[in-house]
C-alpha cells in the first residue's frame, strides 16, 4: 500500500509533487497496475478541443487489475457483501475468486448474445451483486456500460437508450425497495416501444413477479449463464477506450452522457478511494449510494475492488423496516468506513436519536458525505451521533464528470472543518475565478470553481456530442474546466463549496450562496429541511425565497415564519433575511436525493410557463402542493 498517504506533511509533499511533475506522479501510481503494454506517453492534453489522453497507447483490461492481480493473495477475501432489502432474507458474500468466476461466466453469456467490444449495454437493475457482475463483465468483454438508476421512468430510460444506441438491456423482473415491490421489466418493455437499437434483454429473477417475455428478444439471466464456462480471457483495451457512459443526475436540466475511459479512471478511482477513506486491508467499507450514480460506480464497485477491499452493497432504503436500519447494518457487519449523502442524514436526523441508540457503531473509523453541501447542523449530528465525535468526517466534493473525489479531507489526516470539503486531492488543481475568469489567488476569496489541469479520471466527452462537452465545461472560462459550482477559500486556505453557481443569489449587490442561507434556516429547531432560491425583486435586484419543511407542533404558520426570518437575521445578518418563507410538505428532489432548485426558482418568480424536464423527479406530486401553497 505504498500509495497511501500517512500524514499531513506527507499529503503536502505528495501534493507538491503532483503539481510540479504531474506526469511522473501519475506514472508512478499507474505502474503498480498490470498493463498488457505500457503507455508511451503519460499525458497529452489541451482544454480547447477539449482533448485529454492519459497513458497514451497503454493496453490493459481494467478487470485484470481487480481479479488476476488480486487472486493469488485475496482469492478468499470477501469482495462484495450483500445485504438484502428484507433483513430476514439470507445475505450473500462473494469472495474475489467467486466474483471472478461469476463475472467470467456472465462474460461468456454476453458474448453468446452478440455483445463485444464497443457495444453499449444498458444496466437497469436493483442493488444486487449481479448489477456489479454486469458492470464488470461489460468491462471485461470491452462493452461500454451505461447504468440507469432503476427508479427512472420509461421515458427517461428510453431517452438514455436512444442517446447511446444501446444494443442490450440488462434488467430484473422487479425490485424490492422498502415495503414496495417495483416493476422493473414492465418499465423496460414500455421504454423499448420507443427504441429500435436494442436486440436483447437479459432479465434477472429477483422478485419472481410475473413479467412479459418477448420471444427472440428477452431471456432469463439464469438461462443465459446456464452451461457457460467460468473462464474468460479479458479483451485487450486501449487506455483511452470508453469504459462507461453515465448520464448526470439531471438537477440542472437535460442529462448529459458523460464518458469515462479505461486507464485514467482505473488509476484515479483506486487512488482516491484508498486515500480519502484510508482503507486498510481487512476493513469493511460501505457506501450507501446506488450503482446508478457515479458514487456507486467509483466507490461501490471500481475503486474498492481495484484496491482489493471488501465493499458492502445494500439493496434497501434507510428507513425499512425501521429508521435504524443503517445503524443496524453497521453493527451487523462491523462496518469501518461509512459513506452516505446529506439527504439521507437529514432524513434520519428527523427521527431523533431513538433509532440510533440501540447500536454501538463502535466499528466505525471513518464517515463520509457526498452529493450536496452538507449543512452544519447535519454535519454535527452525523459527526456527534454516528461518528461518536471520534471519526473523521470526509466531506467529498466531486461530480459525475470528475469520475472521482476531487476535494476532500483525507480521513484522519486533514483536520476536520464542518461543511468544508477542505483540500484538493493530489493531482487536482482547483482555482477560484471571478466572472471574467481571472484567477483569485490567496485566501478569503470566493467565486466560480474551475480546474486548470487535467486529472486522470476526468470526462473525455459527452457521448455523441463533443461540442456539448466543449460548450458546457470548457467554454465559460478559457483553458479551464468549469465545474458549475461556486466555492470559497477561507482564511485557512480550506475550500468550501457554496452550491451551484446558478444558485448564488445577489441581494442588493451582496452575493450569497443558497447553502449559507439554508444553513442558517436549519438552525431553527423546528426546521426539518429548507431550500432557498432567488427571485426578481424591484429594489434589491434579487430577493430571497425560502421553502421550508417544518415540524408545526406548538406553532402557528405565521409565528414560525417570523421566527425563521429572525433566525437568519441573527446568524448571517439583515441582508440575508428571507423576503418570503413558504412552509411546504416536501421539496422536489431528484432520484439521487438532491433538491431541484430550478423548479423552486420558477415558483418563486411566479413563472410556471416552462418547468423544464421533471422526468428525473422522485416526488413530482409535491410540485403541485408547492404551487398551490404559493398561491399560484
Ligand atoms: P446535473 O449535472 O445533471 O445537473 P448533478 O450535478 O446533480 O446533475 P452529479 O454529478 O451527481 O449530478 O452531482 C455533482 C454536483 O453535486 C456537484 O457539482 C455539486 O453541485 C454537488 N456536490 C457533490 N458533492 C458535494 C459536496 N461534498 N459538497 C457540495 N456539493 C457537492
Ligand atoms: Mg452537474
Amino acid at each position: 500500500m505504498s500509495h497511501k498517504i500517512q500524514t499531513l506533511s506527507g499529503y503536502f509533499h505528495e501534493y507538491q509533487k503532483s503539481v510540479l511533475e504531474p506526469e511522473a506522479f501519475w506514472s508512478r501510481i499507474a505502474e503498480s497496475f498490470h498493463w498488457r503494454k505500457k503507455w508511451t506517453k503519460t499525458l497529452e492534453w489541451d482544454f480547447e478541443g477539449p482533448n485529454v489522453k492519459w497513458f497514451v497507447n497503454g493496453k490493459l483490461n481494467l478487470t485484470e487489475n481487480i481479479f488476476e492481480r488480486h487472486l493469488y493473495t485475496k482469492g478468499e477475501t470477501p469482495a462484495i457483501i450483500w445485504e438484502p432489502n428484507n433483513p430476514d432474507e439470507p445475505n450473500r458474500t462473494l469472495t474475489y475468486s467467486e466474483l471472478y468466476r461469476l463475472t467470467n461466466q456472465f462474460c461468456n453469456a454476453l458474448k453468446a448474445q452478440g455483445i463485444g467490444k464497443g457495444d453499449r449495454v444498458i444496466i437497469y437493475m436493483p442493488m444486487v451483486p449481479e448489477a456489479a457482475i454486469a458492470m464488470l463483465a461489460c468491462a471485461r468483454v470491452g462493452a461500454i456500460h451505461s447504468v440507469v438508476f432503476a427508479g427512472f421512468s420509461a421515458s427517461s430510460l428510453a431517452d438514455r437508450i436512444n442517446d447511446c444506441q444501446a444494443k442490450m438491456v440488462l434488467t430484473s423482473d422487479g425490485n424490492f425497495r422498502g415495503q414496495k415491490q417495483i416493476e422493473v421489466k414492465a418499465v423496460v418493455d414500455e421504454a423499448l416501444t420507443k427504441c429500435t437499437s436494442v436486440q436483447k434483454v437479459i432479465v434477472l429473477q429477483r422478485t419472481h413477479q410475473p413479467v412479459n417475455m418477448v420471444t427472440n428478444r428477452d431471456l432469463w439471466w439464469h438461462n443465459a449463464i446456464d452451461g457457460q464456462p467460468y473462464e474468460f480471457e479479458a479483451e485487450e483495451m486501449d487506455a483511452e477506450d470508453m469504459l462507461f457512459i453515465l448520464y448526470t443526475s439531471g438537477s440542472t436540466g437535460k442529462p448529459k452522457g458523460v464518458v469515462h475511459t479505461t486507464g485514467g479512471y482505473m488509476v484515479y478511482s483506486y487512488y482516491s478511494f484508498l486515500n480519502v477513506f484510508q482503507y486498510s486491508q481487512g476493513d469493511i467499507y460501505w457506501c450507501t449510494a446506488d450503482v446508478g450514480w457515479i458514487t456507486g460506480h467509483s466507490y461501490i464497485v471500481y475503486g474498492p475492488l481495484l484496491a482489493g477491499a471488501t465493499t458492502l452493497m445494500f439493496e434497501g432504503v434507510p428507513t425499512h423496516p425501521h429508521p435504524g436500519r443503517f445503524w443496524e447494518i453497521v453493527d451487523k457487519y462491523k462496518v469501518n468506513q461509512f459513506y452516505t449523502a446529506p439527504t439521507a442524514i437529514r432524513a434520519l436526523q428527523a427521527y431523533g436519536l431513538e433509532p440510533v441508540e440501540p447500536y454501538s457503531l463502535s466499528s466505525l473509523k471513518v464517515i463520509g458525505s457526498v452529493g450536496e453541501p452538507i449543512n452544519e447542523e447535519a454535519w454535527h449530528w452525523y459527526h456527534d451521533h454516528i461518528g461518536k465525535g471520534n471519526c473523521p468526517l470526509v466531506d467529498t466534493w466531486w461530480q459525475t464528470e470528475t469520475g472521482g473525489i476531487m476535494i476532500s479531507a483525507l480521513a484522519g489526516i486533514t483536520p476536520n472543518k464542518p461543511a468544508h470539503a477542505s483540500l484538493p486531492l493530489p493531482g487536482v488543481q482547483p482555482v477560484i475565478v471571478d466572472a471574467e475568469g481571472n484567477e483569485l489567488t490567496g485566501n478569503n476569496v470566493e467565486g466560480n470553481l474551475c480546474i486548470k489541469f487535467p486529472w486522470p479520471s476526468m470526462l473525455r466527452t459527452t457521448y455523441g456530442d463533443h461540442e456539448k462537452c466543449k460548450n458546457v465545461y470548457f467554454s465559460t472560462y478559457k483553458g479551464m474546466y468549469f465545474t458549475g459550482d461556486g466555492a470559497k477559500r477561507d482564511h485557512d486556505g480550506y475550500l468550501r463549496i457554496l452550491g451551484r453557481v446558478d444558485d448564488v443569489i445577489n441581494v442588493s449587490g451582496h452575493r450569497m450562496g443558497t447553502a449559507e442561507v439554508e444553513n442558517a434556516i436549519n438552525e431553527h429547531p423546528k426546521v426539518v429541511e429548507s431550500a432557498v432560491v432567488g427571485f426578481p425583486h424591484e429594489v434589491k435586484g434579487q430577493g430571497i425565497y425560502a421553502f421550508v419543511i417544518c415540524d408545526m407542533t406548538g406553532r402557528t404558520e405565521e409565528s414560525l415564519k417570523e421566527e425563521i426570518k429572525e433566525t437568519v437575521r441573527k446568524i448571517i445578518g439583515p441582508i440575508a433575511k428571507p423576503d418570503i418563507v413558504q412552509i411546504v410538505p416536501g421539496l422536489p428532489k431528484t432520484r439521487s436525493g438532491k433538491i431541484m432548485r430550478r423548479i423552486l426558482r420558477k415558483v418563486a418568480s411566479k413563472d410556471l410557463s416552462n418547468l423544464g424536464d421533471t422526468s428525473t423527479l422522485l416526488n413530482p406530486e409535491v410540485v403541485d402542493d408547492i404551487i398551490k401553497g404559493a398561491g399560484l
